[in-house]
């Protein structure tokens, strides 16, 4: 059986990946499972979505536990612990990345004795006009690399799960898609059906021994204010607002009452100001400016430089 997960952030496509993949595998005659789980529905929270694919019928159930191959589309989630993304890879695992930094620094930084590979430069995937759909790269990429899916097969996948969003994107995304699976060449059939886990590969549940302790340390409870400075929801952003001062009339209000994470404030001067640490790209605030002095580009165009803020 493969086992394929896809981990991404709200937006960027995870559940259309698994769902590619998913139809390209059963075009081919494979028995199939896809699913998502998300955690908040909300645009740049992490979610994972995955395909198991058999000749044979399936009869694991729930989410894998024991991956051969993960895909991920954000980089970030790899250095915060909740979304799992290496949860269950064994040194057989293969990893997947979307990143700009090289496999070898990443396998380093992790720790991890499985194989990392990086996607190609998605950047070069497009037209400079065109928005970059990473999860059917995603799943392009998954494809090639299972090495059982021809690119007759991808194709038909792709046009069946996207055919309702119009020719225009389907075409955008077919042209993506098979950039990568011909780039990607070099790696068809890097991963190899694997056999069911069998019991013994689990840990036995241990005893946990819960101490009694103190209501007042075992309750949750929030002691200090303005904590929520210290969490970076700016990791979240796939897309970023950016102000254009020449438009901007200074209304002031209007931009930074409707940011749900206060994320905007008004200078000296009058200007609101995005602080990006904490803007999550909800782009709310480009909806409700009324002069259109807010534009949104890909985050990944940003340089970390700008996290601070426009001065002005
Ligand atoms: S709503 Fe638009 S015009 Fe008003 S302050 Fe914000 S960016 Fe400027
Ligand atoms: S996109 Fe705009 S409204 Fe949304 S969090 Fe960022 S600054 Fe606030």
């Amino acid at each position: 059986m493969y086992r394929i997960r896809f981990h991404g952030r709200g937006g960027q496509g995870m559940k259309t990946a698994s769902r590619i993949l998913g139809t390209a595998f059963f075009l081919e005659g494979f028995e199939v499972q896809d699913a998502q789980r998300y955690g908040a529905e909300r645009r740049g929270a992490p979610i994972f979505a995955y395909v198991r694919a058999s000749r044979e019928p399936i009869k694991e159930r729930g989410i894998i536990q024991r991956p051969d191959l993960v895909i991920v589309a954000d980089d970030t989630l790899l250095l915060i612990d909740a979304p799992g993304v290496l949860k269950g890879m064994t040194p057989q695992s293969v990893l997947l990345l979307n990143s700009e930094e090289e496999p070898k620094m990443w396998k380093d930084r992790l720790n991890f004795s499985g194989a990392v590979f990086a996607l190609p430069d998605v950047q070069d995937l497009k037209e400079p006009t065109e928005q970059l759909h990473i999860g059917t790269v995603c799943a392009a990429a998954g494809a090639r690399f299972v090495g059982v899916i021809s690119q007759k097969t991808l194709k038909q996948a792709i046009q069946d799960e996207l055919d309702i969003l119009g020719n225009q994107i389907v075409e955008e995304n077919l042209e993506q898609a098979l950039r990568v699976y011909d780039l990607m060449e070099a790696y068809a059939g890097k991963i190899k059906p694997s056999s069911e886990p069998a019991v013994a590969d689990y840990p036995d549940p241990a005893w946990i021994e819960m101490p009694y302790e103190d209501a007042r340390i075992s309750a949750p409870a929030i002691h200090a204010a303005a904590t929520s400075l210290k969490n970076p929801t700016g990791l979240w952003r796939t897309l970023r607002p950016v102000i254009d001062y020449d438009r901007c009339h200074r209304c002031s209000s209007i931009c930074s009452t409707f940011c749900p994470e206060n994320a905007i404030s008004v200078n000296e001067n009058g200007y609101p100001q995005i602080d990006y640490q904490h803007c999550k790209g909800c782009l709310l605030c480009m909806e409700q400016c009324p002069h259109h002095a807010i534009e949104s580009s890909l985050e990944h165009t940003k340089t970390l430089e700008s996290d601070k803020g426009d001065e002005i």
